[in-house]
């Protein structure tokens, strides 16, 4: 909708959010008196009603005040830009603060207004470029997620939509079906009639493969001639069979092109995802590797995958160590242990290694570290994370170690910043520390007593902790950010929060998990996800970084992708700080 279609779509429709009356008497004056030929104005003094309102009539714009009296100025706005995702909200505040402003901009609002300075006239601009502001926005977004052939769901937004299906498969027990399908004719077709010919039997078959299916199942364009299908609530293999033999025989059903009567040959790989540990990328692997199947038996068939190998076996991708399903420890066995990591913190066994975070984008260039924990074990050597954090994390010793990291961190990268202005420091932030309400604060009292810039820190969580208690680690993260701290989202794609929830995140970093990464070497296609994530990162406003890059070839890809950033043992493993000093070359 352009500027005048805002005026052109009579009567406007815009919902005020405002707890006083006051100012709210004021605000529907000055609205009336700029849109003088009608302005439908409806009211609500809380997000239930707000969303209810937009639930049944929809608004032109979203008008909400930032209480000043309370902890979580930002909580209303940000519950509103979840319901509301489409609608451009202003926020409107009543003190001067530009913290505040900016926060709520990231929270969702297209613009935040000091209620004082509000005329007629700003007012009606300020309506204008807000519903401007929100078109391009999901302009943007569309384009990000949707094949503009076909305009079918791309690659970023099929695994979007099949991380959230995994997700409902984990919690129903009820299987996912993924049918991977590519045509078998369709290079014949594009040398013997052109490409443009190529290009309209893809948008014929997209048509068809759409009809066939029902809306809440996902037919996408997942690169050249390939489609992908994500199917819930099929019982068994059979009906997945009957499915794929309607999808193909639509396929085959003659088509006009240029005066030629084509008929497309298709090959269908099926995976009926029941394990509710399968990865995003063991899923589609395994429609994948079925559907190669049946290409080398001659095309035009329909395969179905084998059972996946057990759990632990090469179908779970690196870095699951924290995966629910990870049997807990016998509680005996912690005891000493437990005891003994206690001693270990009190008693200076615990270490921080650093790891340099490069950037990408030009020439390779130092940007911050990674601070890791590590573990001096009198008798057992230096002990990773992996091997100590699940007990602390189950102990609640995680809260005291993750402080302790936080001000080592700290301490070094103020010293770090006299060679190197501008460099920031990464530190890891586990479930256990995220529930912690005290969290926050004493992030910031850490901060302030180190006498570094709160931009100095950055927080990495993972996309699960966050989705373990969505509003309370969300409003934890967007209070350090608002304080001048960044977030991160660690090992993203191993999680199973969608990229749509991203949207609206107070979040400002991607870490693309080194599976990912690793793939890049083996089989340059799969550089589809890495790619996809940058792309949807970079719609979002997101910077994004690969973790664990190892060799050359890798760093190749992602700089051809896109991608800001890099870390991994290609640059530097984590090391000790007196090592990060030779880095910087002042030792
Ligand atoms: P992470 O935050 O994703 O950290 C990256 C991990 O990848 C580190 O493992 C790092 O040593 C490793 N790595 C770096 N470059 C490469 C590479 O090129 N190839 C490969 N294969 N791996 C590479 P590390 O140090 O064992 O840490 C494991 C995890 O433990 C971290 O994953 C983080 O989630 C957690 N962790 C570490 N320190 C802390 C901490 O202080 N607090 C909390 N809560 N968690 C921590
Ligand atoms: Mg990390
Ligand atoms: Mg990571």
């Amino acid at each position: 909708m352009d500027q005048d279609e805002v005026q052109a779509q009579r009567p406007a429709r815009v919902l005020l959010v405002q707890e006083d009356p006051r100012s709210a008497a004021l605000i529907v004056e000055m609205l009336r008196a700029v849109w003088p030929d009608g302005l439908l104005i409806t009211q609500a003094q809380n997000v239930a009603d707000a969303a209810q309102e937009l639930s049944e009539h929809g608004s032109t714009c979203v008008l909400v005040d930032l209480p000043g009296d309370t902890t979580r100025p930002l909580a209303r706005l940000e519950a509103l830009s979840l319901a509301t995702p489409t609608t451009p909200i202003i926020a409107l505040s009543r003190d001067e603060d530009e913290e505040l402003a900016v926060a709520a901009v990231r929270a969702g609002a297209q613009d935040c207004l000091l209620e004082s300075e509000l005329t007629p006239a700003f007012l009606h601009r300020a309506v204008r470029y807000a519903v401007e502001r929100k078109n391009s926005e999901l302009e943007l977004s569309h384009q990000a997620l949707h094949d503009p052939l076909t305009g079918l769901p791309n690659r970023a937004l099929l695994l979007d939509r099949l991380s959230v299906a995994l997700d409902r498969s984990r919690r129903t027990g009820t299987a996912v079906c993924i049918q991977f399908l590519d045509v078998d004719t369709f290079k014949e077709i594009n040398d013997s009639l052109g490409h443009a010919a190529g290009d309209r039997l893809l948008g014929e078959l997209a048509e068809r493969f759409s009809s066939l299916l029902r809306p809440m199942d996902t037919v996408a364009r997942f690169g050249g001639d390939e489609f992908v299908f994500l199917i819930e609530g099929l019982d068994d293999d059979e009906e997945a069979m009957l499915v794929a033999e309607r999808i193909r025989d639509a396929a085959a059903q003659p088509l006009a092109l240029d005066g030629a009567h084509v008929t497309t040959a298709v090959s269908i790989g099926i995976a009926m995802i029941t394990d509710p540990l399968t990865s995003i990328e063991e899923a589609l692997r395994q429609a994948d590797v079925a559907m190669y199947r049946a290409k080398e038996q001659g095309g035009s068939r329909i395969e179905l995958a084998e059972p996946a190998p057990a759990q632990g076996a090469e179908a779970v991708p690196l870095g699951d160590v924290d995966l629910p399903a990870t049997p807990p420890r016998p509680v005996a066995a912690l005891t000493s242990l437990e005891q003994s990591l206690g001693q270990a913190l009190r008693g200076g066994e615990l270490r921080v290694h650093y790891q340099p975070r490069v950037s990408i984008t030009g020439d390779t260039g130092l940007v911050g570290f990674e601070a890791l924990v590590r573990w001096q074990h009198p008798e057992r050597g230096l002990l990773g994370p992996d091997e100590f954090l699940e007990l602390a994390e189950q102990t609640g010793l995680i809260v005291p170690i993750g402080e302790w990291v936080v001000e080592q961190a700290l301490a070094q990268i103020r010293v770090w910043r006299r060679s190197r202005p501008g460099i920031t420091i990464s530190v890891n932030l586990s479930r256990h520390q995220l529930a912690d309400r005290d969290l926050v604060q004493v992030l910031k009292d850490v901060i302030e007593a180190s006498g570094v810039q709160p931009e100095a820190l950055c927080v990495e969580v993972t996309e699960d902790t966050v989705q373990e208690d969505p509003e309370t680690v969300t409003a934890s993260l967007a209070a350090l950010r608002r304080s001048g701290v960044s977030v991160a989202i660690d090992d993203f794609g191993t999680g199973h929060s969608s990229l749509q929830s991203l949207r609206g995140m107070p979040i400002d970093t991607l870490k693309i998990h080194q599976t990912f990464v690793a793939a890049l070497d083996a089989d340059p296609d799969d550089s589809g996800i890495v790619g996809a994530v940058v792309e949807l990162g970079h719609a979002l406003g997101l910077t994004v970084i690969a973790e664990g890059v190892e060799t050359d070839t890798q760093l190749a890809h992602l700089r051809e992708l896109g991608c800001d950033g890099a870390q991994g043992l290609l640059f530097s493993a984590p090391v000790p700080e007196a090592d990060v000093l030779e880095l910087l070359g002042t030792r």
